[in-house]
């Protein structure tokens, strides 16, 4: 690893194109969502070479992740890359619980350990671009949009791709391929990995609205014989809302949200503008392995977990991290490249167990059956007593595997 030779890129069925000139690179990413995108700037930023294939021409807007957490803030203070993430995010450091529309107590995030007592909200299409930012500022040319990855090699000895993008189709060879390529991932299909779980009963549906409660920055949830109701502040002054329902809903309606919201929690949305609608199921999805010869799989594309909770791109960051420090452990000693690998497979698989049975408690706490006297009873005491720090660091993601509590 570490070689910066020319090699020629071919273009296969254009016999017009000229063969373009490319370094050939340590690792490709395919995939540039957040995942891929931030172990790019980190790869980069540690000396090796990488090129990140992304399908999509433009970063997707539509809403999924909400939530920054600490210990993927401690990652980002480690890349120096923190502060844009600050000024664009709102700073969530308390989490108020009600039942019914009774307030029973609260999780305050600043008894965890500084800097960063808070869980940062910004919308993953924000994060995205910020990262992409970065990963141009390092390599302009490190990231292609619009290419298509649909052909990989994995020998022992070298790993290659075949994308292809308007002009044609290219192929390209490195020492590594790591898919970032999410929950369907390519990659791990064509290695024959298989991808084991299964979906929870659990439906959603969500809404962006304008801001019209008095809880400023902070996030409430509301445990309801109904089912759950989160609510989340965002920047520019907007809030999330996800209600629990009894079956999946393919294209909910705004009045269906706010008329549950209105029904569990009494607060009324009135005039206030939707700018997002969605639905989503739940999985837990885990793949066997997180490498085969010289592929390794990180995010999505290794792990499906719940949204409630808000920890799969987190995790994914984890799994980025761990995947640099494995590639770095590789460089100094490519001897035990097996061994180095296969730590990183058991490492991540025991992590993203962990963070799945999390998110599992989160969402079973928000079924109607959790609505009943000895929940309600529990919670209560829970929150009144110094159990409440522990589940402020469950919330934000602390003890997991050999990352601090
Ligand atoms: C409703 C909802 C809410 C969520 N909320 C949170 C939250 O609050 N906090 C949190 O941590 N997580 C949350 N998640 C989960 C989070 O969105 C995902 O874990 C995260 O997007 C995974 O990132 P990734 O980079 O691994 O994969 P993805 O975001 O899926 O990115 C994969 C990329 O690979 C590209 N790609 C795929 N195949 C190819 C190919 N063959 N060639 C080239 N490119 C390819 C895709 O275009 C895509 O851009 C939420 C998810 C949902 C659905």
């Amino acid at each position: 690893m570490g070689r910066k030779t020319k090699v020629s890129v071919q273009a296969f069925g254009y016999a017009s194109k000229t063969d373009w000139m490319m370094d050939k690179v340590d690792i490709i990413i395919v995939g540039g969502g957040p995942v891929g995108l931030y172990l790019a700037g980190r790869l980069l930023q540690n000396g090796f070479s990488c090129k990140v294939f992304e399908q999509r021409e433009n970063i997707d807007i539509h809403s999924k992740s909400l939530g920054i957490h600490p210990v993927s803030l401690d990652l980002f203070d480690r890349a120096g890359i923190t502060q844009p993430f600050l000024d664009n995010g709102l700073k969530i450091e308390c989490g108020l619980a009600f039942i019914d529309e009774e307030p029973v107590g609260e999780v305050s995030f600043q008894s965890c350990p500084p800097p960063h007592s808070y869980i940062l909200a910004i919308p993953q299409w924000k994060t995205e671009e910020l990262l992409e930012d970065w990963v141009k500022a390092l390599d302009s040319e490190a990231l292609t949009r619009g290419a298509h990855v649909e052909k990989l090699e994995n020998s022992e000895h070298q790993t290659s791709v075949t994308y292809s993008t308007k002009e044609g189709n290219h192929q390209v060879s490195s020492d590594f391929v790591v898919g970032c390529d999410g929950k369907s991932s390519f990659v791990r299909n064509s290695c024959n990995i298989s991808f084991k779980g299964s979906s929870y009963p659990d439906t959603y549906i969500m809404g962006d609205f304008d801001d019209n409660t008095a809880f400023g920055k902070d996030a409430a949830v509301f445990l309801h014989k109904d089912g759950l109701v989160e609510s989340f502040p965002l920047p520019n002054g907007q809030r999330r809302w996800v209600v629990k329902t009894d079956n999946f809903i393919k294209e909910p309606g705004e009045s269906l949200l706010t008329e549950q919201i209105f029904r569990r929690t009494h607060h009324h949305l009135g005039e206030c503008e939707n700018y997002m609608l969605s639905s989503f199921g739940v999985q837990h999805l885990l793949a066997e392995t997180f490498h085969k010869n010289r592929v390794v799989l990180a995010g999505d594309a290794a792990h499906v977990v719940s949204p409630i909770g808000g920890q799969g791109m987190n995790l994914g960051w984890i799994d980025a991290e761990e995947c640099l420090n494995t590639m770095i452990r590789i460089r100094q000693n490519p001897a035990n490249k097996e061994l180095y690998l296969k730590n990183y497979t058991t490492n991540q698989r025991k992590v993203a167990g962990q963070v799945a049975k999390r998110a599992e408690m989160n969402m079973r706490l928000g079924r109607k059956e959790s609505a009943n006297f000895w929940m309600r009873s529990g919670l209560k005491i829970v929150l009144k007593s110094p159990l409440k720090h522990l589940l402020a660091r469950i919330f934000t993601m602390r003890g997991l595997g050999r990352w601090p509590i």
